[in-house]
């Protein structure tokens, strides 16, 4: 089964976010598991993971279809050490919440040189963190996000990809979730499924389809190669629909999280809908 689903929000409590999930139809989804935008956050309290494994459960997510995202203040790759350090700790804080909510994914972007250091130093420094991670945490695998190339961040080449994941000791906690904006906006074509095919095949030489843990399913507002990071809705960007209808019928993409992070989040229903549509 395609695994159609939406980034969620977590206001009340992340055990809200697998209840509104259900409410849009979705068969998956993401969530921060802390407010985004600020490094600390409270504990999860027993009450709140509890309702949110109840929830899990009554909606049928499992946690294969389940992808939390880091906080974007988070660079792994830093060249400054000491905010490294400070990324490298919050990294592990944010697994041990997926861990203490019994999920088994973590999705980060891989971070940024900020023209400070070499993309290959800054690729190491990545793998390290990740390593670093791995090593006090069980059961959660790494997920790494390609994206659009904007500014110095890496990881906007399938190479960047497999080079981190070269570096990382435990290769089985390792994954990729791939984001059609970025890949569009990072020159990746996807404007027809030929090129989308051209495209995941390039992926799997490079990087190995293996790896593939989610999707993010976004339109693109700029042409292909533009490396800037503007979602647009499903059928309503640059991309088109025919790269998600060559998703929807393609079996790589079963059974893990097709997540939409388009901007409308009131035509979510409307678009997984539609996604679901393509099928035949
Ligand atoms: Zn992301
Ligand atoms: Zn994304």
């Amino acid at each position: 089964m395609k695994r159609v689903g939406a980034h969620v929000s977590i206001a009340g409590g992340v055990e809200n976010a697998p209840l509104q999930a259900a409410t849009i139809g979705a068969k998956a989804f993401a969530l921060f598991t802390k407010n985004q935008r600020q490094w600390r956050a409270p504990k999860l309290e027993t009450s709140s993971i509890d309702a949110f494994l109840k929830n899990c459960n009554d909606g049928g997510f499992k946690p294969q279809h389940i992808l939390p995202h880091d906080s974007y203040l988070i660079n792994l790759g830093s060249p400054d050490t000491g905010k490294r350090q400070v990324s490298r700790d919050a990294f592990i804080g944010e697994m041990q919440r997926v861990e203490a909510l019994q999920l088994t994914l973590l999705n980060f972007h891989p971070g940024s040189h900020l023209k400070e250091i070499s993309e290959e130093e800054c690729l190491r420094l990545i793998a390290e963190s990740i390593n670093r991670a791995l090593d006090v945490t069980k059961g959660v695998t790494a997920v790494i996000e390609n994206t659009a190339g904007q500014g110095s961040n890496l990881g906007y080449r399938f190479e960047q990809l497999a080079s981190i994941i070269d570096q990382v000791e435990d290769k089985t906690r390792a994954g990729v979730c791939l984001d059609t904006c970025h890949l569009f906006a990072s020159g990746y074509d996807l404007s027809s499924a030929a090129a989308a095919e051209a495209t995941f095949c390039e992926f799997d030489r490079i990087v190995g389809l293996h790896y593939l843990r989610g999707m993010h399913l976004n339109d693109a507002m700029q042409p292909i190669g533009s490396r800037i990071d503007r979602h647009a809705s499903i059928g309503k960007g640059t991309i088109g629909v025919e790269a998600f209808s060559y998703i929807m019928n393609n079996p790589v993409f079963e059974e893990i999280p097709l997540i939409l992070e388009t901007p409308d989040s009131d035509q979510w229903p409307e678009e997984i809908k539609l996604l679901y549509s393509f099928e035949h």
